[in-house]
């Protein structure tokens, strides 16, 4: 299911135990310890949006560091030598309020009924400068290269979930960030005429980890401790045409992407 903003509408009132993992409208936070939080929200996506019930087993390097304090921007700042566009915008402003880092696929381009997805290097899957622009649905996209644009600065409070906007409503404004990963989706042949359910496998390239991890750590700087990850399907489980993304995210992948990147910052 293609992965875009929805409207802002009114929160709908909901009892606490219908949250998923069990948010807490007063504290406005998930139940339990940054890892519990984490295990809950990083259940496996499968296809069509089929949320794992049992929660996610985190790889090591996740679980230790989730909640802690996060290394200082400067270091990210020095290690990562880029533009701070690439890396969620300003260094220098820090995310008070900031707890999730929501990881999505954009679920495009859509290619039909193409018999099968071109290389990851192909032009037609990494066109990036379109997604953004004032209402860009999310912070950070990242295409199949590891190239990024900024739709957002991580400190702009910007929801992307239909948790955030329909059921949270305003309170959820300034909690998240949100990464879209471009992934090419093509259609089901026995399914509707419009669906995108084939995703490629692997669903995400070497470059795309890469980035994400240095994304991650940035923000986690910027708020100054770990952010809590967190799937998008994982947020809107349950909810009416929830989305379906991210579809085949490797979490061991993404940990060993930030084990190289911390082992990178001890260098400086
Ligand atoms: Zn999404």
């Amino acid at each position: 299911m293609k992965c875009a903003v929805v409207a802002a509408l009114a929160a709908i009132p909901l009892f606490a135990s219908a949250l998923p993992c069990g948010f807490d409208t007063t504290t406005l936070s998930f139940a339990g310890t940054p890892e519990t939080q984490a295990r809950c929200l990083l259940r496996y996506v499968s296809r069509g949006g089929v949320v794992d019930a049992k929660p996610a087993t985190l790889p090591p390097l996740l679980a230790s560091l989730v909640g802690t304090t996060a290394p200082s921007v400067d270091f990210i700042r020095y290690a990562a030598g880029k533009p701070v566009s690439e890396i969620g915008g300003d260094l220098g402003q820090r995310l008070e309020r900031v707890r999730y880092f929501v990881i999505h696929d954009t679920s495009t381009p859509w290619l039909g009924d193409a018999p099968d997805f071109p290389p990851n290097d192909a032009p037609e899957l990494n066109r990036i400068a379109h997604y953004a622009g004032p209402n860009a649905v999310a912070h950070v996209f990242v295409n199949r290269l590891g190239e990024t644009v900024l739709g957002h600065d991580f400190a702009e409070p910007w929801r992307a979930t239909k948790f955030e906007t329909k059921v949270i409503g305003q309170p959820a404004k300034g909690l998240f960030v949100h990464i879209e990963l471009m992934q090419p989706r093509r259609r089901d042949p026995q399914g509707s005429p419009k669906n995108d359910l084939i995703a490629p496998l692997p669903g995400f390239t070497p470059a795309q980890y890469e980035k994400l991890a240095l994304l991650y750590a940035a923000a986690s700087a910027r708020a100054g401790h770990w952010l809590v990850p967190a799937f998008h399907a994982d947020l809107d489980e349950g909810l009416d045409d929830a989305h379906d993304d991210p579809q085949h995210f490797e979490i061991d992948a993404f940990a060993a992407a930030l084990q190289r990147l911390l082992d990178h910052l001890k260098e400086f």
